[in-house]
């Protein structure tokens, strides 16, 4: 494997190298400080001893790597508002939830964001906000880690859909309008091709005893983008 090719595959995996090289993403082929510092990252990722080389056996996983990948299922994608550029961050999971506000209610991210505000947190918790009729409103900033999920914010993205409770506000129910599904499915599709590193899409209920999002992200279409 050559130093562009592995270059290559740690952009594909979400590592920022910079701006050379002719994906201009940094395959430029020298074995600068980004690419070391990626090619660490890299290997602590995967229980190798952390040195920013290429060795043979860092250019084993790098391939296994690569072939684990599988592209995202083709559909629909959008052009995400409000945060034009990706966060460098690494992402490697989106969670999927619900506001648990009753069927038909329509909520906007500026009401979720007081909700969250009054509970002490900075902002509001989650990255992308799926209203009623499937828009797709941009929460708290890509580059912040949310407050949605007990223990795994870091390297993951929340998103949102408004509803998930009957009219009675309490019994958890799939409430998605047509238009948030496919919104949901479009968000996320496109999240996928924003961050080539992320590896699943989960509901909420997959990480705490939980109803949210009050439908099972695997039994859906959402669980098998990736
Ligand atoms: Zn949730």
């Amino acid at each position: 494997m050559k130093h562009a090719e592995a270059q290559r595959a740690l952009i594909a995996h979400g590592y920022d190298l910079g701006k050379g090289g002719p994906s201009g993403k940094g395959d430029d082929g020298r074995w600068g400080n980004l690419s070391r510092t990626a090619c660490a990252a890299f290997q602590r990722g995967r229980g190798l001893a952390a040195t920013g080389m290429l060795d043979a056996e860092t250019i084993k996983a790098m391939q296994s790597a690569m072939a684990e990948r599988r592209p995202a299922a083709p559909g629909p994608v959008v052009k995400l508002p409000g945060f034009p550029k990706p966060a460098t961050r690494r992402i490697e999971e989106i969670i999927v939830h619900c506001t648990a506000t009753p069927e038909g209610r329509a909520v906007s991210v500026h009401t979720i964001r007081g909700w969250h505000i009054g509970q002490g947190w900075k902002d509001i918790g989650y990255h992308w906000v799926v209203l009623l009729d499937g828009t797709i409103a941009p929460g708290r900033p890509e580059s912040q880690v949310g407050s949605h999920v007990a223990g795994r914010n870091s390297g993951t993205m929340g998103v949102v859909y408004v509803g998930g409770v009957a009219a009675d506000g309490k019994t958890p129910k799939d409430t998605r309008t047509p238009a948030q599904k496919a919104a949901l499915l479009a968000l996320c599709r496109s999240l996928i091709q924003r961050y080539p590193a992320i590896r699943r899409v989960t509901g909420h209920n997959q990480h705490a005893a939980k109803a949210c999002p009050s439908f099972d992200v695997r039994k859906d279409e959402l669980g098998r983008l990736v």
